[in-house]
């Protein structure tokens, strides 16, 4: 492809995502193909000479097509959004164009310097801890996902609490980590990644409302003392998968402090909504965090993959990941004067993830964020009393941002029947956990351009489907 043909393949490209976004409504929101449909559609092997790009595009809506879901719909209401937006998807191409790896500061000084400045707009767009600024003891990075951030911060919670004999030594099986019954599967992940082990993991109770016990928290963090045992890592969420459910971040923090734990907060979803005043209040307590992440990847319209990563004390995050081996020594990094992030993560590599997010902000502004996700929570909200006044149904867990968890009143069998209906339907997507063991449905609403009427059109297929 030389360069006339680039520009003239890009710009038959960027007409086909601008089709796409203006068509995404018509296709069934969930892909309805069996297992091996798609590669039963391709060739054996790749093509000895090259093709033209108007060919791959073709196999594009003929083969691919046919097997995507429809995130970028306004009628996606499953698990979490992963929604994009205009500027996101010119800031990745802008990335992919440049194409600069950003390991060092030295080895493209924009890629690292504009990533700090956009993670420092954050912590004070979203009045997060000043300690996670970058001109305080602390900073952001950018990881692929909160799973990558969780890791990270394991990690540096292992190092701190063993003084970094972990990593010469390697681990000992005496160290110890709590979440709730509620986080995120990535944690434990995490706790398998860097070697405590699932069995040195503690499942804290939850309330009535899925947030964890604080009480229980601190009894089981003295039991594990009083066993010999070196409790290390606490995860507390800001929104967990299943329901939304706000953990009490202070009091946990409290404890934490207390015994000299690391906490981590998990705001993969509801972390976005502290870009409005009005939501700050639920992230109480954040200034006792260790690290905190939350994922514009998921409700800030900026294309996977974007986690935001900060930490309150840096040193003890690069301590526990940095490495330093001939190749890359460099005077900027000698200087002291530089971030890099390399030692921030754990790949070498890394790409100019903060374009996109730079665009989103700049293209949408502060206000144009809010509005939408103000927009998201009241349509929420709209759903959630429809659905208190139904007979039929009832509310699972309480609605903190836009989520809905929801269920037949007959129990999980009719549950089952809507939900697979309404997805076997192709006019909406929504996805099912258990609460209280229980079948829910979880009605997500996130994506970029999803209005009122999308929101009411799915009620009322709710409504139509629900003695299905
Ligand atoms: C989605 C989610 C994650 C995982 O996010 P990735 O960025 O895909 O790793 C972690 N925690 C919570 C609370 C989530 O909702």
């Amino acid at each position: 492809m030389n360069a006339e043909e680039f520009r003239r393949s890009g710009h038959q490209l960027i007409d086909w995502i601008a089709d796409y976004q203006n068509h995404v409504e018509q296709y069934p929101v969930m892909s309805q193909v069996s297992p091996g449909k798609i590669r039963a559609k391709l060739p054996a092997a790749p093509p000895s000479h090259g093709e033209s790009f108007d060919a791959i595009l073709r196999d594009v809506d003929e083969i691919i097509m046919p097997g995507i879901t429809h995130w970028q719909s306004p009628n996606f209401f499953a698990f979490f959004p992963s929604n994009n937006s205009g500027p996101s998807i010119l800031g990745e191409l802008l990335s992919a164009g440049l194409g600069v790896q950003g390991m060092l500061w030295s080895t493209s000084p924009a890629c690292t310097e504009l990533e700090t400045h956009v993670m420092d707009w954050l912590v004070d767009l979203m009045r997060l801890p000043p300690a996670f600024r970058s001109t305080s003891t602390g900073g952001g990075v950018i990881q692929e996902s909160a799973s990558s951030a969780a890791v990270c911060a394991l990690v540096a919670a292992r190092e701190r609490a063993t003084e970094g004999r972990t990593n010469r030594f390697g681990a000992d099986g005496t160290l110890t980590a709590y979440i709730s019954t509620q986080t995120h599967s990535s944690i434990e992940k995490a706790v398998r990644l860097v070697g405590l082990g699932s069995d040195n993991l503690r499942l804290i109770d939850v309330d009535e409302r899925f947030a964890m016990r604080p009480e229980r928290l601190a009894k089981a963090i003295r039991d594990d003392r009083a066993a010999g045992r070196r409790p290390c890592f606490v995860c507390a969420t800001i929104g967990t998968t299943s329901s939304t459910a706000i953990d009490p971040v202070r009091r946990i923090g409290e404890i934490c402090r207390a015994e000299g734990l690391w906490l981590h907060v998990d705001g993969a979803m509801g972390g976005t909504a502290a870009l409005c005043p009005e939501f700050q209040p639920m992230f109480d307590g954040l200034e006792l965090a260790d690290s905190y992440c939350f994922n514009p990847h998921k409700w800030m319209f900026t294309n996977f993959d974007c986690d935001c990563f900060f930490v309150a004390d840096r040193a003890s995050l690069i301590r526990a990941l940095t490495i330093l081996p001939e190749y890359l020594r460099n005077k900027a990094t000698e200087s002291g004067a530089v971030i890099d992030y390399r030692d921030w993560q754990v790949s070498l590599g890394r790409r100019f993830r903060s374009l996109k997010l730079w665009f989103v902000l700049r293209c949408f502004g502060v206000e144009g964020l809010r509005e939408r996700i103000r927009r998201h929570v009241a349509l929420a909200g709209e759903l959630a009393e429809w659905i208190r006044r139904d007979p039929r149904f009832e509310l699972a867990a309480p609605v903190t941002f836009s989520l809905v968890c929801f269920r037949h009143r007959g129990g999980d069998e009719p549950t089952q029947r809507l939900l697979d209906a309404l997805n076997g339907s192709g006019k909406i997507a929504v996805s099912h956990t258990r609460l209280d063991g229980k079948l829910t449905i979880r009605f997500s609403i996130g994506q970029t351009n999803t209005e009122r009427r999308h929101v009411e059109a799915a009620w009322q297929l709710i409504r139509q489907f629900a003695d299905a």
